[in-house]
């Protein structure tokens, strides 16, 4: 896919304080990029931006989509999962129900509405969104309105009070902060050096460019043995923490949480971090605040932290197996027999197969569960 300019040249507001704190203070953190392009509170992405839904010709559209926003049956079988997990640890009468990044809320509602089949589950359930943008709170608030339910929000997992908890997150380590480490050629003890973001003056206006940092550096944790000079090593401190957040919860209490995201299943070498602006690839130092910017999940890295926590690990698996496993298929086949009008039925069909499709969402969408230590291996992973 070829990279579309910016529609308007000037820089945005978060460009510029951007540029003249690295003027002033140096080169920043790949990281500290990406969590003010996101999160920035007046200017960052989902301060400002309506993410999701298709692209739409003549006007602004959305510039991705998820999973649940895709079909219905993504969240249907993500809810049937949760309450067999409920059911795993022994059905506790309180628990925390907990979404991190919630989007739109569209996923939460369909868990809501498959667990209406077990009242007992709502009635235990205490339902938190974990969630740092005001905006997309209102726009969660609005869809779970709808459903009657009461949920409270948070700004972080260690928020949500002790007890039995389930979790799940789709599409939400992807926005976690990451940092870049580039193998240089030389023959030392310290031959890394960490990819920063710098201010080029060479174009027509100043520039956010890539540069590499002074200091001369040992090989990052986890690094996998053999980089070859130029090498880029991801590493999300961001997401190993929260991973350790979640395993100490569930060595405390009894539970299950299920991650879905774009990512490898194992720590290899490769610059991932990317932006999408209208469901296209984007440049992605070009217009902070305007575009999406995330990096695939090193769920290889996740799953080590997990275990070392004390904590059962399962995947990750690919979301297609994931999803057949569960039934998407016959999930798909019991609605179509209730839906009459045939372009409905074309939109559901084309949905979930896009969930599966290997070349769509299916191989490149992984999904992990962590449980307590003792329980079971969860639905879906074999
Ligand atoms: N899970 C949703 C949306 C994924 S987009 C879906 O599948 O459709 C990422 C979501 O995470 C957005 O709601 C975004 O506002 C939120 N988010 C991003 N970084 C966050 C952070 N550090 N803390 C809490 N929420 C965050």
């Amino acid at each position: 896919m070829s990279a579309p300019e910016p529609d308007d040249d000037a820089p945005t507001p978060l460009e510029e304080r951007l540029i003249a704190l690295i003027r002033e203070h140096g080169p920043i953190r790949i990281g500290d990029f990406m969590s003010d392009a996101l999160s920035h509170p007046q200017h960052g992405y989902y301060a400002t931006q309506d993410p999701f839904g298709p692209p739409k010709k003549g006007q602004h559209g959305g510039d991705f989509t998820t999973a649940p926003e895709i079909s219905q049956i993504f969240g249907e079988l993500v809810g049937a999962w949760l309450i067999h997990a409920w059911s795993e640890i022994g059905e506790p009468s309180a628990f925390n129900l907990v979404e991190l990044g919630p989007g739109r809320g569209t996923l939460m509602a369909d868990i809501l509405r498959v667990a209406k089949i077990r009242p007992k589950f709502l009635e235990a359930a205490s339902l938190f969104m974990v969630e740092n943008s005001g905006r997309m709170r209102y726009r969660q608030q609005r869809t779970l309105h709808d459903t009657g339910i009461e949920a409270v929000w948070a700004d972080h997992l260690s928020d949500v009070p002790p007890g039995p908890t389930l979790i799940i997150g789709n599409e939400f380590f992807d926005c976690l902060p990451i940092r870049q480490f580039v193998r240089t050629a030389e023959r030392s003890e310290t031959p890394w050096r960490e990819r920063l973001v710098g201010v080029s003056d060479e174009g027509e206006r100043p520039r956010l460019c890539f540069v590499l940092g002074e200091e001369a550096l040992p090989g990052p944790d986890g690094v996998p043995p053999g980089a070859m000079p130029e090498a880029v090593f991801e590493t999300c401190e961001a997401g190993l923490s929260l991973m350790d957040e979640v395993a100490e919860r569930l060595s405390a209490y009894k539970g299950r949480a299920l991650f879905i995201d774009y990512g490898h299943g194992r720590s290899g070498f490769g610059d991932t971090f990317q932006a999408v602006k209208r469901h296209r690839s984007w440049p992605v130092l070009a217009a902070p605040g305007l575009a999406d910017v995330t990096a695939h999940v090193d769920f290889g890295a996740l799953a080590r932290r997990g275990r070392a926590q004390g904590a059962r690990v399962d995947g990750p698996v690919l979301q297609r197996d994931f999803l057949l496993r569960l039934g998407l298929e016959q999930r798909l086949a019991a609605i179509l027999d209730v839906v009459k009008d045939d372009d409905t039925k074309a939109l559901l069909r084309s949905g979930a197969e896009r969930l599966v499709d290997a070349d769509q969402m299916g191989a490149l969408f992984k999904v992990m569960a962590v449980s307590s230590p003792g329980l079971s291996e969860p639905p879906g992973f074999s």
